[in-house]
Parts: C-alpha cells; sequence; structure tokens
C-alpha cells in the first residue's frame, strides 16, 4: 500500500517557486523565493530570538548539550531544547524548497513531480525531471552523488545546474563498521562536517532477501533517554530529507541491494522533526518504493506530534518507546516523560488507532534489574491489553553504552519476560541484537568518534 502521507509545504512551495522562477530573468534560476533560511543552534539564552552559532568544541562531531542542561529530573532548559528542535525542523523543512543565491540547492529530497515543477521552472522539458529522478534514485547504489552522473541530460543542461549551485545532496560516507553477521553501520559526514550514523541489517525471510535501514533523524537529541548513547550529548540539528534519503542510498551502494524496510530508529528523535522524517517517508515510498508498512517510525512520544502524524494519514508503523509500565518509573527512564505523562502518550496512541486503523507497537528496552522483572511484565501486560493496545511489544535487551550504570538482562529474564506478557494475550517478540560488534545501539559508533579527530577515508564529494 502506497504512503498516503504529504508534507504541507509540497503545494506551497512549487506554487511559489514556480511563480518565482517564471518571472527570474536569468534561465539558470529556479526561483528566489526567499531569504537564506537561519542555522539554528543551540540556544545559548532564553532570548527566543537570540541565536548563538555552533561551538564544534572537541571536534566537527562533538554535540555539546544546551545550557542548563544536565543529567537528572527533566527541567525548563530541556523544554527550551526540544523547543528550538521543533523550530528547527520546520526551518530545515522551508529550506527544502527555497534557491538562494547563498546556498546550494539539493534535489535529493523531491519527487519526480516536484522534479518536473523544478525542470519546467527552468525552462526545461518537464520530463527532464523525471530523468532526473530516475537517476537520483536508481537501484542498488546506481544512484546519482552528483550532477555529472545525470548522463541523460546534456552536458550543457548539467553545466548550467553546477553554475546554478543546484546539485544531488549526497552526503559522504566517513567510516564503517562491519560485523561479523552482517550489519554494517556507516558513518556519513553531512555538508556541515556533522556526522550521523546508519546501520544496514540484512536478512533472509521466506527465503526472500530483507535490508532494513536504521536511520537517523537529527544530529544528536534533546530527549535524554537515560539508557541512550545519542542522549549522553546535546541536540545540534534535524535533518533534511535528502540527509535522510541519503542513508537508505548509502546503505544500499554498500551493500548492493535494495532496502526493503527502514525504521527511524538511529540518532535522533524522529517527531521532533516532523515535517522532513514526513518527505522522507514520501519520496523513500514513491521514489524508492519502499512500502509504507515496511517503513517504521519510532518516537519515545513528543506531545501533539501523533497527531500529526494521525492527520496524515500515515499507513506506516508506528513503534513507541515505552519501557516502563508506569508513570513513576517512566519517568526515572525517560525525562521527558514527566511533560507528556505515559496516560496522556496512551491516550494519543489510541487516537491514532482509531484515526488509522493502525495498532500501535510497542518497544521495551530491558534494563537489568530496573525493569526487567517478572511484576513489571505483568504491570506492563495488564494496562496494555485492558487498554485494547494489546498489539505487539518488541522487547529489547539493553545493548551496553560506555560510561553506564545499566546492565545488559540475562537471557533468562529477557524469556521470563516475554512469556508473562504471552500469558496474558499480549505479543511480544524479542529484537535479537545485530551487529553489537559494529556498536549498534544508537549513537555508540558516533560517541567513539567523539573520542577521537576525524580520520578515515571520505568518499568522493558530492557535488
Ligand atoms: N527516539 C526514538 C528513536 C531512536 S532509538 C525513540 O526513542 O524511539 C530507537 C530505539 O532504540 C528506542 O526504543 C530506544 O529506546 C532504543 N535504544 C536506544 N539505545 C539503546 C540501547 N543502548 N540499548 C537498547 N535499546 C536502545
Amino acid at each position: 500500500m502506497r504512503a498516503t502521507a504529504t508534507v504541507p509545504t509540497t503545494t506551497p512551495f512549487v506554487k511559489k517557486c514556480a511563480a518565482a522562477s517564471r518571472s527570474a530573468s536569468s534561465s539558470v534560476s529556479f526561483g528566489r523565493c526567499v531569504t537564506r533560511a537561519r542555522r539554528v543552534g543551540v540556544r545559548a539564552s532564553d532570548d527566543d530570538n537570540d541565536e548563538e552559532s555552533f561551538d564544534d568544541g572537541d571536534g566537527p562531531t562533538f554535540v555539546p548539550r544546551a545550557p542548563g542542561v544536565s543529567d537528572g529530573p527533566w527541567a525548563k532548559a530541556d523544554t527550551r531544547a526540544v523547543v528550538e528542535s521543533i523550530r528547527d525542523a520546520d526551518a530545515t523543512a522551508r529550506k527544502v524548497f527555497q534557491l538562494t543565491e547563498e546556498e546550494p540547492f539539493n534535489l535529493l529530497g523531491l519527487t519526480a513531480k516536484e522534479l518536473k515543477e523544478f525542470a519546467a521552472g527552468r525552462g526545461m522539458p518537464a520530463f527532464r525531471g523525471k530523468q532526473m529522478a530516475d537517476h537520483l534514485y536508481a537501484a542498488n547504489g546506481a544512484s546519482a552523488r552528483s550532477v555529472n552522473d545525470f548522463t541523460t541530460l546534456s552536458k550543457k543542461l548539467r553545466e548550467e545546474l553546477k553554475n546554478s549551485n543546484i546539485r544531488v545532496g549526497r552526503s559522504r560516507r566517513h567510516h564503517v563498521a562491519a560485523a561479523p553477521d552482517g550489519t554494517a553501520k556507516l558513518l556519513l559526514r553531512l555538508d556541515d562536517d556533522r556526522v550521523v550514523e546508519t546501520v544496514g541489517i540484512p536478512a533472509t525471510e521466506n527465503g526472500k532477501n530483507r535490508l532494513t535501514a536504521c536511520v537517523s533523524s537529527q544530529v544528536g537529541c534533546p530527549m535524554r533517554c537515560t539508557f541512550c548513547a545519542t542522549g549522553k550529548g546535546g541536540f545540534a540539528r534535524n535533518l533534511a530529507p535528502h540527509e535522510i534519503v541519503d542513508q537508505v542510498l548509502a546503505l544500499e551502494e554498500y551493500f548492493g541491494q535494495r532496502v526493503s524496510n527502514v525504521v527511524f530508529m538511529g540518532m535522533g528523535e524522529p517527531l521532533l522533526n516532523v515535517p522532513n522524517v514526513l518527505k522522507a517517508h514520501e519520496v523513500l515510498n514513491k521514489e524508492i518504493g519502499i512500502g509504507a508498512r515496511h517503513i517504521t517510525i519510532s518516537t519515545v512520544g513528543v506531545r501533539g506530534s501523533i497527531e500529526k502524524l494521525a492527520q496524515a494519514q500515515l499507513q506506516s508503523v508506528l513503534a513507541v518507546s515505552l519501557h516502563a509500565p508506569n508513570q513513576a518509573l517512566r519517568e526515572t527512564i525517560i525525562p521527558s516523560a514527566k511533560v507528556y505523562p505515559m496516560e496522556d502518550l496512551l491516550q494519543d496512541c489510541e487516537q491514532y488507532f482509531i484515526a488509522t486503523g493502525r495498532r500501535v507497537t510497542f518497544e521495551y528496552t530491558l534494563l537489568g534489574g530496573v525493569n526487567d522483572q517478572p511484576e513489571h511484565a505483568k504491570e506492563l501486560g495488564r494496562l496494555l491489553y485492558a487498554r485494547n493496545l494489546a498489539s505487539h511489544v518488541n522487547l529489547i535487551p539493553y545493548n551496553p553504552v560506555d560510561d553506564s550504570d545499566f546492565k545488559r538482562p540475562s537471557r533468562a529474564t529477557v524469556y521470563a519476560f516475554r512469556d508473562v506478557l504471552e500469558d496474558l494475550n499480549v505479543p511480544a517478540s524479542i529484537r535479537q541484537t545485530r551487529g553489537l560488534e559494529a556498536a549498534a545501539a544508537c549513537g555508540q559508533l558516533r560517541n567513539a568518534f567523539q573520542k577521537d579527530a576525524i580520520k578515515g577515508d571520505l568518499a568522493p564529494a558530492t557535488a
């Protein structure tokens, strides 16, 4: 089934830019719609208009926490960081459709329809846009890395695009960590030298080769979940659609195979970056052909955002990271639960089911001695069953993170937890830990890289 999710900014963009483009005298201009979008960093003060640029501190991958943010209960500084993150997402989404003189314009992340309008807006036949889409989203690593790879376009056209600062928008592969089980984690270096990770997990299912891409949605994350490697640092910025789609293409390139499933379970909180995640979702679905039901968006919960997904009639899997059977325990594991209590979160999950007909999946990271006891399983099972939310629980044994006090539960504990849930008629599965050797837990490899200066070979630069 195809996704019906669309990005609200699409139509205004096309109209606004096409109009601007018509009125522009230069044949190489798509339209000077809007002024340069803000590059929003971590705020230094309470003043919403007071902006501070990034201080890269220890190197290009280092993401400091926002001022005032520290371990412990959720505080005002955390809420400010979250609000900032949502604003940054909107600014990033607006920028996707703006051609300015100062900054390059990325074609990756636009749909074939938008590329046709882009082509038409520049005085080219619309089919040129379709040709660009074919190059951008070609299968198994054949996707274009640069405008030079648009071989069905004349050299003159390619030069024109390049001279107008229009480019593909691929990231550079910075480092690869491969595990013996076939899992590979790629560190991708973005245009501003920020680094994000993406993981490819190959598997065979009913004789078919599957490749799951675990993609990041943000550089850093402001949610601070206590056991999460990404949560140890701060939030830098949201990823733009091209930077999300690029992760899938980079994995296809690496594995030489089509990605069959996408899970938004890498770095960041996807529901703080809704417009760009939905846009990437649309492209993954329509242009790369990944079925909406094979795309999972995982969230720890952001007030108001599940509703947005419901409005978009998302036909993908919504996975909610619950990690505790009650509010008190959840707050100690997930500080942000304080401002979005479990009761509200579960009500929103029910509403999501009513609006979309799609049941919500729950994720539960088992932390040894903290939330993994039979009484926790009983409480969780009863809670989900009673609320008619007993869809599916994914149990994730904790994947150890450096400098963390949490422990991985024993195998017997994990199985016992699953059995209690199933006895209470709540279907549960245990997520196999894949690629532990590649430091597959969220943010871990990137954290390891923060300790060292950036080295490693860079794949060819994008143009
Ligand atoms: N922010 C989103 C998606 C990113 S993390 C979310 O919270 O859902 C994807 C999943 O991996 C989440 O369920 C998260 O809690 C879990 N996770 C993160 N670090 C982990 C670790 N070290 N061990 C086990 N699970 C982890």
